[in-house]
């Protein structure tokens, strides 16, 4: 059987997979079965931010491989340590629990603010608002934290004490805040899944402002938009705010799982010994893939981000059949004259891959993209809503 055959035969069918094998791949550029190159605009969903097999993360990889590849939480290890101090330093957060994906740096966030408030305001203040159209996650109580009633349908029920408002409505925000007991808020800076929809600054200050105000705590899951994504090293970073809670995964391993939830200053010691835990979180070969990673994202690569994206705007802007362009930095969203599945599979057929989230093709390359991959991506695309 060849491999689209076994995977459908064995895989559990969660995926609408693309009919692509991938066999190999070296920075932005890819290879299937056969040997065709393909120009990837997706990085993994933002998760290989250097490409395929960089030289400097396998490094890193490689030489704790070398000295351990686990040590279960039970004693302490250098990668783990160095890697929760570089990100609290770069971030103004105060301590980070480390797990292994977005959903559950989103569920320790969800169980920190709820700590919190209980031991501040009453156990019954566990509400937690987040928008509509958001996405946080697949375990039952992020799937409850997602705004979006197509992912809640045959598994209720689901985790209560969720609450939706609207994005950019801050009135609909702090209504809820009002209306019901509240622990905190929950934003992505940029709507990924959703459909790459920017909040606006008007609408973050607002929120930051009267959640303050109230005692409520924000949460801001840059599970998608984090580690250089937008073009600041956390997607936050753009409003000039600092939420209490930070929750990041995808990019910050550069291709090996990892999630980390970062405590700010209120929260930063509402944990302790036996009220949360992982096995493999925070795993040493993780952990130092991820260190090297932040350790790249300085400011003059992080300026690179903006002025790719700034091109990429610009020639989509002027390209036929778009019909707009959302997002910041290399989190971008096009809708085009073409419905978005088909416009992304005739391009798979012209040597790029790109993605989509709801009714726009999505843009998610490796940060360190070049302009050559850039235009040869655009290219294909252009040829493709061209018809
Ligand atoms: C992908 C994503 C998640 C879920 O991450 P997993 O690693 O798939 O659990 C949560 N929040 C946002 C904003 C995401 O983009």
């Amino acid at each position: 059987m060849d491999i689209f055959e076994t995977d459908k035969k064995y895989v559990a069918g969660t995926y609408a997979r693309f009919p692509v094998e991938i066999v190999r791949g070296k920075g932005s550029l890819c290879y299937d079965g056969a040997g065709k190159e393909y120009v990837d605009m997706g990085a993994g969903i933002a998760v290989n931010i250097f490409g395929f097999c960089d030289e400097e993360w396998i490094a890193a990889v490689e030489k704790q491989l070398h000295a351990f590849q686990h040590t279960s939480n039970l004693y302490y290890q250098a990668p783990c340590a160095r890697l929760a101090e570089e990100l609290c330093k770069r971030t103004g957060m105060k301590k980070v629990f480390f797990s292994n994906s977005g959903a559950e740096a989103n569920e320790c966030a969800i169980k920190a603010a709820r700590l919190y408030a209980a031991e501040n305001k009453g156990e019954e203040y566990y509400n937690v608002i987040t928008l509509k159209g958001s996405f946080h996650g697949r375990t039952l109580t992020t799937l409850a934290a997602t705004g979006q009633e197509v992912f809640h349908k045959y598994f209720q029920p689901l985790t209560p004490g969720f609450l939706y408002a609207q994005p950019n409505n801050a009135e609909s925000v702090k209504k809820l805040i009002d209306g019901h007991k509240v622990a905190a808020v929950m934003l992505e800076p940029v709507l990924g899944e959703g459909g790459v929809i920017p909040l606006e600054q008007s609408f973050v200050k607002e929120v930051f402002e009267y959640a303050s105000e109230n005692g409520v705590l924000i949460i801001v899951d840059e599970v998608q938009t984090g580690n250089g994504r937008t073009g600041a090293l956390y997607g936050y970073m753009n409003f000039g705010v600092l939420p209490d809670i930070v929750t990041t995964a995808k990019g910050l391993g550069g291709g090996l799982p990892i999630g980390a939830t970062m405590l700010g200053e209120k929260v930063k010691n509402v944990f302790s010994a036996g009220m949360h835990g992982s096995t493999f979180g925070g795993n040493p070969v993780a952990a130092a893939g991820a260190l090297s990673v932040i350790n790249r994202l300085n400011d003059k690569f992080l300026s690179e981000v903006r002025e790719k994206s700034a091109y990429i705007k610009t020639r989509l802007d002027n390209m036929k059949g778009v019909k707009g362009v959302t997002g910041t930095g290399l989190i971008l969203g096009v809708e085009t004259d073409m419905p978005a599945g088909d416009a992304v599979l005739k391009c798979i057929e012209g040597g790029a891959l790109f993605l989509t989230a709801k009714n726009k093709i999505r843009l998610l390359p490796a940060l360190n993209i070049s302009y050559e991959l850039i235009d040869r991506a655009l290219s294909v695309l252009e040829k493709v809503l061209e018809g």
